[in-house]
């Protein structure tokens, strides 16, 4: 028979040795590397795209945005029919009428590697689809773009002051430094004049935090 003692002295270190047991456990989920799909649904889609390109899909959507949906990363295959053999390039941004569902115009930024593109020329023109090719900038001016796309658009865009009404009521976020609320706010004057931005409620003296909106 087991003292009484002998007995506590046992589940203490059982105890014990499930509270490790544990602990490791723990350890080891924590450092486990996040999967590919726990990484998808972390980041949307639009993550994963540049800054320059954040930046001309924002202005797209303002421009655009009443009367198309922007798609980026389009794959060529999925808009013109042709056998051209190498179909697998991607297009940045494409226009799609929101009436129709059929895509109406592609915005191209040049290739920074100057890849071949007369490919996806021809497999546009073919499918009777305008191209525009832009440089890579760090910034593109709304009214610009709409100029470029005037053939395309036909109802007058909403204000700058009605889309940030309209889109403020929409989206809500939290700064990702300091769990503060953010506002949408556009930058009046710098080399994002026209873009908008989350700004925390804490910017500039408690918090610098700033991010540029997406959809
Ligand atoms: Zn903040």
């Amino acid at each position: 028979m087991l003292s009484p003692l002998a007995w506590i002295a046992i589940t203490l270190t059982i105890f014990v040795a499930l509270l490790v047991i544990k602990l490791l456990l723990d350890k080891r989920r924590k450092e486990a590397p996040v999967t590919q799909e726990e990484q998808s649904i972390m980041q949307p889609a639009v993550v994963q795209l540049s800054i320059v390109e954040q930046c001309c899909l924002q202005t797209l959507q303002q421009v655009a945005g009443a009367e198309f949906d922007v798609r980026n990363k389009v794959a060529l295959s999925k808009l013109s029919n042709s056998d051209a053999g190498s179909n697998h390039q991607t297009l940045d941004f494409v226009l799609f009428s929101k009436k129709s569902g059929k895509p109406t115009c592609v915005i191209q930024l040049k290739s920074p590697s100057g890849d071949d593109e007369s490919t996806m020329e021809q497999a546009l023109e073919q499918a009777n689809i305008a191209l525009y090719q832009l440089p890579r900038r760090s910034s593109y001016s709304i009214t610009d773009m709409r100029d470029l796309l005037h053939a395309h658009i036909k109802t007058p865009p909403p204000s700058p002051d009605e889309m940030l009404a309209t889109l403020s009521m929409r989206a809500f976020r939290l700064c990702n430094k300091c769990q503060s609320q953010m506002a949408l706010k556009r930058a009046k004057n710098g080399p994002h004049k026209g873009m908008l931005f989350w700004v925390c409620e804490g910017y500039p003296d408690v918090c610098s935090g700033v991010e540029l909106y997406s959809e």
